[in-house]
């Protein structure tokens, strides 16, 4: 049986690239849909047609981990935004790196950044390569000799399971499936679910500060890691390892994990950590409440993110992003709600809940309830929902090949100032899309997660695109849409990253000193400033 293969161009496995007649028909189904009439559909640039330039640098044999293979440096030219897709489509590798690197140690990784810093050899961290900031471009910077990607993946491993604390020491490159089936073996989960959980890393998820797919308490990476190792380039020249201690809290000053959480791969490379982990779930709820009134529908999940229930789901839907799903076609809103336990029945909590839904005005659906893990408490609104979150990425691979613009973008902001920002957001978005790709065109709108003061709304946007001028087009419609968000006093990402696409909206948001602050970190940790050039900093 051959190896099951990632997409070179796009967006998960090669495989679920639909034929041609089933994209037609996919085609045929968004006009009806959206009424944005596609074109083609065109076909992906064949790896074997893909033209590279040569290789600037070569490793010596002190680094054997080292590669300069072709499609290596192909598959490791991007990650997976908008932008990074068509460039694929199109076969432009223009940004290959001109090595590849595969430790299967942190020795290794010493190896690797050890020369690479004689060498000047910008090094980027590669975890899944799933960003969609740009966040593991390699395209050579200047003063540059060359550029590597720093493949992580096969640091693979959870190393220990400490039961009392429950935390567990995984490497940084095991992806989502590959941690998850690790931990099963001891009854426990990390639980933390990115939409892109199939292939982006635990090394990736902390270096970008990733959110997980629950809608409140524990859900980002931030609060479940409990420590971080990283080797950096000034620690490897010392002999120092950045090693902070495994603790439930700490109050010693700033804290040695939050300066790495985030730091996209410029200060330093993560190797391990320690994470909190849990029992698996053994009670589930799920229920969907539709509204006809979309003002009324935020209200309603204010209430609930204010109410303390805690809720693993409270996703709002918009008529618009609730049609996309499939999950209601007759204009309502729909607001889906679920609860988890690994410890008690959730009947009283998600009452509560709809109780809270229907004095805003919800119509309440049937509530399903299950024990032991078994899949029935994700029947209805809520099934087809997570369906559709899973296999929605691979949509936009065939988007591209329909001469359609599909992309996200996400932000979060406090509940009293939501309604102005999502205001701004439809008419300067929609306006942009109007103008660079004409009518028909579709924005709509989902909360990924919610806090006590405010969401965290996600949205999408569907645009016929003009042969050739995609990326100008995006650009436009990225730009209306980041130039309102710090215009309105949200962030530039709620869980994206910053990488290279937000880094200018980034430098806005941030204290301008801070910005001196990590500059001098950048100088102190990484002095000949090999890792991951133009990202973040
Ligand atoms: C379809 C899709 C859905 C997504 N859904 C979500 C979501 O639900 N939530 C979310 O938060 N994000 C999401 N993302 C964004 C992306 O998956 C996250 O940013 C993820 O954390 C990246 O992990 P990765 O392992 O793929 O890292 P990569 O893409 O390989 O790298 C991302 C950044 O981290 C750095 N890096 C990677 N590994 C290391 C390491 N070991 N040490 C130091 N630096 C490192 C890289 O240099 C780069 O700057 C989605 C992306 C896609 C394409």
């Amino acid at each position: 049986m051959s190896e099951r293969k990632l997409s070179h161009w796009g967006w998960g496995w090669a495989d679920k690239f639909p034929s041609t007649d089933a994209r037609k028909q996919l085609g045929t189904q968004l006009g009806a849909m959206l009424g944005i009439a596609p074109s083609g559909p065109t076909d992906p640039v064949a790896l074997d047609d893909v033209s590279l330039h040569d290789a600037r640098v070569s490793a010596p044999d002190s680094v054997p981990c080292v590669t300069d293979d072709r499609e290596e440096r192909i598959r490791h030219t991007y990650g997976r935004a908008f932008g990074d897709v068509v460039r694929g489509f199109a076969g432009d590798f223009a940004a290959a790196p001109d090595l590849v690197a595969h430790p299967t140690t942190e020795e290794e990784v010493g190896h690797v950044l050890d020369w690479a810093q004689g060498a000047k050899v910008a090094v980027v961290p590669y975890g899944g390569g799933t960003s969609v900031v740009r966040g593991v471009e390699c395209a050579l910077p200047e003063g540059f000799a060359g550029t590597l990607s720093l493949d992580l993946r096969r640091l693979d491993r959870v190393l220990e399971v400490e039961p009392t604390s429950r935390t567990a020491r995984i490497q940084a490159g095991a992806s989502g499936p590959r941690l998850e089936e690790q931990l099963k073996e001891h009854g426990m989960t990390l639980r933390c679910f990115p939409q892109s959980f199939e292939h982006s890393t635990l090394g990736g998820w902390i270096a970008t500060r990733a959110g997980g797919h629950f809608a409140t308490n524990y859900t980002h990476i931030d609060d479940l890691t409990a420590s971080i190792r990283a080797l950096t380039p000034a620690g490897v020249k010392e002999g120092q390892v950045w090693q902070s201690r495994r603790l439930p809290g700490s109050g010693a000053g700033p804290s040695p994990d939050r300066m790495m959480l985030g730091s996209e791969g410029t200060l330093g490379v993560i190797t391990e950590a320690w994470m909190r982990v849990r029992p698996r779930p053994r009670f589930r709820a799920s229920a969907s409440v539709k509204f006809a009134d979309y003002s009324k529908a935020v209200d309603a999940c204010r209430a609930v993110a204010q109410s303390g229930l805690f809720p693993s789901n409270c996703r709002l839907l918009d008529a618009r992003e609730a049609k996309l799903n499939m999950v209601a076609t007759d204009g309502s809103s729909v607001l889906v709600l679920a609860f988890e336990s690994a410890d008690h029945p959730l009947e009283a909590w998600m009452e509560r809940a709809l109780e809270l839904a229907r004095d805003h005005g919800g119509v309440a659906g049937e509530p399903t309830y299950s024990d032991s893990g078994s899949k029935t408490g994700e029947s209805g609104a809520a099934g087809s929902w997570k369906n559709a979150f899973i296999e929605m990425p691979y949509l936009q691979n065939v988007m591209v090949s329909l001469g359609v613009i599909a992309d996200t973008f996400e932000t979060a902001i406090p509940w009293d100032r939501f309604e102005e920002l999502h205001s701004a957001l439809v008419t300067n978005v929609r306006g942009a899309m109007k103008e660079v790709c004409g009518s028909p065109c579709h924005l709509s709108c989902r909360f990924t997660h919610v806090y006590p003061d405010g969401p965290a709304p996600y949205y999408t946007f569907i645009a016929k695109a003009r042969p050739g001028a995609e990326l100008e087009q995006w650009a436009a419609i990225k730009k209306a849409a980041s130039d309102t968000l710090i215009a309105h006093g949200a962030t530039i990402t709620h869980h994206h990253a910053v990488g290279r696409t937000h880094a200018p909206w980034y430098r806005e948001q941030r204290p301008t000193e801070m910005g001196n602050a990590l500059r001098a970190l950048k100088g102190a940790l990484d002095p000949e400033g090999i890792l991951n050039p133009g990202a973040l900093i």
